[in-house]
């Protein structure tokens, strides 16, 4: 068979092994063909390594966002959520036993106060519980509202009782002449009931009410001379002697620490001074224990 030059091609097959070597005549067409294939396969090959080599750095920098996200997430779990979470809970229990300690400790104040009135002779009235400590069904029937309410009252009633109740001194001075018996400054040899305390003082110097209250006398009382009375809650009532002049009218109402008349020695009386008396009911009682907390 004869083939044409240019339409046949010579493949030499060399065996390196066994050192011979084979031609092989091929049509120059399929040569030709088997080169396009060969270019064909090469062009997807290539494509598809550009496409994994793609898919792969794709795929590890999604892999590496993932990781970085996760890594986000995590961190904010354990800090932001968890956090305030925490801070409520601790939060929340020691503020309702704070203030249930608060409720407790003005209950306390407000029954020693109200017992110490009462040590002193005044009527003081009954506080019941309504905080925290043993008293939960109280405090469960209860609204904050009705609680705040109540202790308003109280104070107020404590208030009312402090301002009308006689404390302090009516003027800051030495005393020169005490509650009780004593020998009389005009007759030596003679006993004589004192019912009230004397205060040092200059004539003119200034005496003061010691007590929220209405004036029920201001005028000439035998030999107080120039007194004043004044008439305050629960039956109490103070007198301020031998005024040089009293400030003040009957019917008047006068508050704590007033100025109802200056120091003098009107009626019967030895020198400048003034005397003070506290009566309860009408009786007069040892002014000593209202001058200071203390008794
Ligand atoms: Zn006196």
């Amino acid at each position: 068979m004869k083939f044409r030059p240019s339409n046949i091609s010579t493949v030499i097959i060399v065996d390196k092994g066994k050192g011979s070597t084979k031609t092989l005549q091929v049509k120059t067409k399929h040569i030709n063909r088997l080169k396009h294939y060969a270019a064909g396969i090469m062009v997807v090959i290539a494509l598809l390594s550009g496409i994994i080599i793609y898919l792969d750095t794709q795929n590890s920098r999604q892999e590496q966002e993932n990781d970085l996200l996760q890594a986000q997430l995590s961190k904010l779990k354990s800090t932001i959520p968890a956090v305030p979470a925490a801070q409520s809970q601790v939060k929340a229990q020691p503020q309702q036993s704070k203030a249930e300690t608060y409720i407790q400790s003005i209950e306390s104040k407000l029954t020693f106060i109200n017992n110490y009135l009462k040590k002193r002779g005044l009527k003081g009235f009954s506080i019941k519980s309504i905080g925290g400590g043993d008293s939960k069904a109280a405090e469960n029937k209860l609204s904050d509202d009705e609680k705040y309410s109540l202790y308003d009252e109280y104070l107020s009633r404590l208030e009312r009782a402090v301002a009308f109740t006689p404390m302090g001194y009516p003027r800051v001075s030495s005393l020169t002449s005490y509650f009780g018996y004593r020998s009389d400054p005009f007759d030596g040899g003679h006993a004589e009931f004192h019912p009230g305390i004397d205060f040092r003082g200059q004539y003119g110097d200034a005496a003061r009410c010691t007590a929220n209250g209405k004036v029920v006398s201001a005028g000439w009382m035998g030999g107080y001379g120039n007194c004043v009375r004044i008439a305050h809650a629960n039956g109490y009532e103070t007198l301020y002697g031998h005024l040089s002049h009293i400030e003040v009218r009957e019917g008047q109402q006068v508050t704590a620490g007033q100025v109802i008349g200056k120091v003098g020695s009107t009626g019967r009386s030895t020198g400048t001074h003034l005397h003070y008396e506290v009566r309860k009911n009408g009786k007069a009682i040892n002014p000593i224990s209202f001058l200071s907390l203390n008794n």
